[in-house]
């Protein structure tokens, strides 16, 4: 196989730069949040906020564990200190299974890039008070400023 193809696919596998995807990193981030209970992680600073992310471990006294995760924006809501309180982006319910965490840091991982690649609505943005939506996906503002601008008001 071609060393660019082989790189590319493995670009894939790479949980971060230099780290692979193998059944021994999972198995020691499966652990980590098992003793954890509750991981925050990002999240940055009140005067700086950035992306977060939590990932807890559910149903923890029963034998059907799940991994639910929720994907939080870089936006403190008037009133609160920190993201955290904020509302969500995305929330999933994974398996707690390497499996399962694998696709919680991948699809953790594309929402934050799509998000990131996506922007604010410059017309939320413009209101008083201001208000932080997301651009829709492909379109120049949010769902709600282009559902208005589709029908012409
Ligand atoms: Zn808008």
């Amino acid at each position: 196989m071609p060393a660019s193809v082989t790189a590319h696919i493995v670009s894939y596998l790479e949980l971060m730069p230099g780290v692979l995807a193998t059944p021994a990193t999972l198995e020691a981030m499966l652990k980590h949040i098992k003793n954890d209970r509750l991981v925050m992680t990002g999240g940055g600073t009140r005067t700086a906020p950035e992306h977060g992310v939590v990932m807890q471990i559910k149903n923890y006294n029963t034998q059907k564990l799940c991994l639910p995760v929720e994907v939080r924006g870089p936006y403190i809501e008037e009133g609160e200190e920190d993201i955290w309180a904020s509302d969500y982006l995305t929330s999933e319910e994974y398996p707690l299974t390497q499996d399962g965490l694998l696709r919680a840091i991948v699809e953790s991982k594309e929402t934050i890039a799509d998000i990131r690649k996506r922007g604010l609505c410059p017309t939320c943005e413009a209101d008083e008070p201001p208000r932080k939506r997301l651009k829709g996906p492909g379109m120049p503002k949010c769902c709600g400023c282009s559902l208005g601008d589709m029908m012409g008001v």
